[in-house]
């Protein structure tokens, strides 16, 4: 019994008061067609059951919101642990979010560059202060447990060596530590914000160079840096320096440049201390801006920016550097200031580590020149990278750079750094959800990308996977197929078992795929390439190494290759933004290229991608497509409205006037839980409706505005089936898979599918004259073989039309449809870049060194 997590009478959203006994500790596969109810099991039950019971775990400020929090639709689960979502949504959106700061990589960096580096004149080229650490106390380094983790934390007072053992043992017992000294308190708190804890301990670093010069930011800057680098056990190293040489040499001889202090938050480009005092840390400034500043004379920075109205400044939102945007002259995009790029370790400063390769981290790291007391202090951080390091690499993102900005990064990208995130640092009893991570990845890198998972299954976890890709539900442990239909067509467990057992299971259409009963069919005919081509010459944005690229018109192409290839630099960055910038005067600059020829046999170009429709709840698929403005146009029409004199206005959540004014439209509060995600609770005043009781009233057929917007598409096509206009918006979506999507639903909670098929749906509404050329982004991601099948027959359509589709795609069974296909590669970043292959699919499949052909063989023997 205790083996299972068993769940009784779950009935959240479509779920059909379901009866599940899923394995602990083993890797589970949810599958089903698109609305089927996969993430209402695994994230709006499972996981949402087991984040309350995480959060009841926490301290009482935190279960003070607990009873606000949506108990999910179901009887009980027994057997469920704490649980942890790896979600592909919310991509980070602080500019000064990088790869290397996601990963925590740039953090172990910081300690490293603090304690081993050494400081170059930057003019001079001379080192200027040789940082060296002579030796260990004897006493202390017995106390060295095996395995504890070295943390480090500069005290802002002095700590005499012989109340080292007692402060130990205090802040191991209690958690927290007093010391005194000049007649002032001293509170040592390990972790400023979360609950005191006998586990959760750090360790010190008592260094007396630093100590001398600290000052009491600086002891916050390391707890926080503690904090985040989690559990360990106390250890206290005493590290003794030659304070004369300290002094005589931290201002070069020649030039007087004066060394700065060593800290984490030098090295920080969100913190005032490292970052470039002319960008503040983002790495460019707007052109408007940079011209300001040459018109001013630099002025050397002053010490106090005031670092709390500087994160007040509005995020931006773009996902590039925008219009106007240019590297910032002050550190060249390096986002650090001078101080901080004159320290070097190994040859290098940090700035310069980021940009580099991640096995060139590697050589470079295991090359750090080291005594062997330093090798002590590197010890942990260097493991630390190391881990990670290999966990990037596992995860196919070798061609990521640490300095890549998070905001550049695909939903995928940024979730298998989650993923890397929690193996380098295992926890166990867990249950995992996660949403599709197969999600952006070549056929190629899938196995290695099952194994990690299988490895935090090891780690003693339950692994919940939302997932469609073929290889991971043959690989499964357990797999829990979804369906028959979508909405309340669905919400029933088909079939649960080993995905064996699910091959011959002829009521699932999932299990007929895998059977191969059921396939994706290849088209009798290609279409021919009679109608010339888009030809893009000497592309080299990013990897790309000056190809000649062309786009046969009239056809459905594919551009494939592995990840970090150069697929979306090819096709987005660069094709796609010199259209836009042609025919709707785009300002995002495209990629460099040479020339692109034949625009004038398109006539316009639509770019169908998976970035949220909207930052905020109240963008919904109903506001987004339009279909909105007609149904309110339609409340506003009826008696009652007539009567009480309301306009189509009154109808919208973003106006004021009919909407909820305490929630102001949005339907529910946020609330903010510091350490942990964002929390959203239902407005207590309109319960969720967003509107007030007034427009309520107004109905049609028996509905109000807010029971419209909570309907599914297809609900809501049986009540406005006499309005054409509006039935034919909706049947739009229901062709591409959306007939379970409810029309009011928040767009920050539509995956990125589902935000492409939202657009998707909103493109094939509107008349076409054929001539355009659709760009699609991996269109399949949350589609099961089922819902691929209709999507393939729409770009079809789209296709017979004299329409041209380009979609980005690593899933076979699309690939294998295309008229073209442009296979990039031969890897990722700087090994990738060239065209390995063109042609039909059979002739990908002929081109000996194609990863990409060598997925399709299986079709065409
Ligand atoms: P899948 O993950 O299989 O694509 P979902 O679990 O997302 O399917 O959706 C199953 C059903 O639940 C659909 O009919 C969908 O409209 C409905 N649904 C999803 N999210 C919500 C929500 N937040 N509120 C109400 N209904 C929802
Ligand atoms: P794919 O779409 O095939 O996965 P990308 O075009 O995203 O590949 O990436 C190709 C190369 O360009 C990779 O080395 C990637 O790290 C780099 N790259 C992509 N986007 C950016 C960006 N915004 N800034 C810097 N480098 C980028
Ligand atoms: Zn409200």
């Amino acid at each position: 019994m205790d083996q299972s997590i068993i769940i009784s009478g779950a009935r959240q959203h479509n779920l059909k008061n379901i009866h599940l006994a899923l394995p602990r500790n083993k890797l589970i596969v949810i599958t089903g067609v698109s609305g089927s109810g996969k993430s209402s099991l695994a994230f709006n039950t499972l996981f949402a059951e087991g984040q309350r019971r995480y959060i009841e775990a926490l301290s009482t400020s935190a279960r003070h919101f607990l009873h606000q929090l949506d108990a999910p639709e179901v009887d009980e689960i027994r057997g469920l642990s704490p649980a942890i979502a790896i979600e592909q949504k919310g991509l980070p959106r602080n500019p000064r979010s990088t790869v290397g700061t996601l990963t925590e990589i740039h953090d172990h960096l910081r300690l490293l560059y603090t304690h081993l580096g050494t400081v170059f004149c930057p003019q001079c080229n001379l080192p200027i202060r040789a940082y060296t650490i002579l030796q260990m106390s004897h006493e202390i380094q017995q106390d060295w447990p095996e395995g504890s983790r070295l943390l480090i934390m500069a005290p802002l007072v002095p700590i005499d060596e012989k109340n080292l053992p007692n402060l130990l043992k205090r802040l191991r017992k209690d958690g927290f530590a007093r010391i005194r000294s000049n007649g002032r308190i001293y509170e040592l708190e390990p972790l400023p914000h979360l609950p005191r804890s006998p586990s959760y301990d750090i360790d010190i670093v008592v260094d007396r160079l630093i100590l001398k010069h600290t000052q009491e930011s600086r002891l916050l800057d390391s707890l926080e840096l503690a904090s985040k680098m989690g559990h360990g056990t106390v250890t206290v190293v005493r590290i003794e320096g030659d304070e004369k040489v300290f002094s005589e040499s931290h201002q070069c001889l020649s030039c007087g440049f004066t060394a700065p202090e060593m800290s984490p938050s030098l090295f920080s480009f969100q913190h005032p201390l490292g970052s470039c005092p002319v960008c503040k840390g983002l790495g460019y400034v707007t052109e408007r801006a940079h011209a300001g500043q040459a018109e001013k004379p630099s002025r050397p920075r002053t010490e106090g920016i005031d670092w709390d109205c500087w994160m007040e400044e509005p995020f931006n939102d773009s996902d590039e550097m925008e219009e106007g945007q240019v590297p910032c002259p002050g550190c060249r995009g390096t986002r650090l200031n001078d101080a901080s790029r004159s320290v070097r370790l190994n040859g290098l400063g940090i700035h310069e580590v980021s940009r580099l390769s991640i096995p060139a981290i590697r050589q470079w790291i295991l090359k750090l020149p080291l005594s062997p007391s330093q090798e002590l202090i590197a010890e942990r951080p260097r493991r630390e990278i190391l881990f990670r390091l290999s966990s990037l690499e596992e995860l196919g993102l070798s061609y990521l750079t640490l300095d890549r900005p998070a905001n550049t990064l695909s939903g995928g990208e940024a979730q298998r750094i989650r993923l890397a995130h929690q193996i380098s640092a295992p926890l166990s009893g867990v249950l995992y959800v996660l949403d599709e991570p197969s999600i952006g990845l070549h056929p190629r890198d899938h196995e290695r990308l099952i194994q990690v998972l299988f490895r935090l299954r090891d780690s003693g976890n339950t692994v919940v996977v939302v997932e469609h890709d073929r290889e991971t539900i043959l690989q499964a442990d357990y797999v829990v197929d979804m369906g028959p239909g979508a909405g309340v067509q669905g919400g029933e467990v088909l079939f649960e078992g080993p995905p064996e057992a699910l091959k011959s299971h002829t009521s699932s259409l999932t299990g007929l795929y895998l059977s191969g009963k059921k396939s994706i069919p290849i088209p009798n005919r290609r279409k021919p390439f009679q109608n010339g081509a888009l030809t893009l010459t000497g592309a080299r944005g990013h990897n790309l190494k000056g190809i000649t690229v062309q786009f046969p018109l009239g056809c459905l192409i594919c551009v494939t290759g592995v990840s970090g290839s150069g697929k979306s630099t090819l096709v987005m960055h660069t094709l796609y933004r010199a259209l836009a910038q042609k025919f709707y005067r785009s300002k995002a600059k495209p990629e460099p290229f040479s020339e692109l020829q034949n625009t004038e046999s398109i006539e316009k170009v639509i770019l169908i991608d998976q970035s949220p429709l909207g930052r905020t709840p109240r963008s919904t698929p109903a506001t987004y497509s339009g279909v909105f403005d007609q149904i309110r146009q339609l409340f506003s029409r009826t008696p009652d409205a007539r009567a009480a004199g309301f306009s189509p206005s009154r109808f919208s959540f973003n106006a004021k006037g009919g909407r909820c004014e305490s929630c102001r439209g949005e339907g529910f509060q946020r609330i903010d839980m510091y350490f942990l995600p964002d929390i959203y609770v239902t407005c207590s005043v309109c319960n969720g409706s967003r509107f007030n009781a007034e427009t309520l009233k107004i109905q049609i057929k028996g509905k109000s505005i807010a029971e419209v917007l909570d309907m599914s598409v297809m609900e809501a096509m049986a009540l406005f089936e006499n309005f054409p206009a509006i039935h034919h918006k909706l049947q739009t979506f229901l062709e591409v898979g959306l007939g379970y999507l409810r029309l009011g639903q928040p767009a920050t909670t539509l995956s990125g599918g589902e935000a492409q098929r939202v657009r998707l749906a909103t493109e094939l509404s509107r008349k076409t004259g054929g001539k355009t050329l659709y760009i699609l982004d991996e269109p399949t991601t949350g589609l099961h073989f089922e819902d691929i099948l209709r999507l393939l027959q729409i770009l079809q359509r789209l296709v017979d039309r004299g329409n041209t589709v380009i979609l980005i795609e690593h899933h076979p069974d699309v690939i294998k449809t295309a008229d073209y296909v442009i296979d990039l590669g031969p890897e990722g970043g700087e090994e990738g870049g060239y065209i390995v292959a063109t042609g039909r699919p059979e002739e990908i499949v002929e081109a000996g060194d194609s990863q990409t052909g060598l997925y399709l063989r299986r079709f065409f023997v």
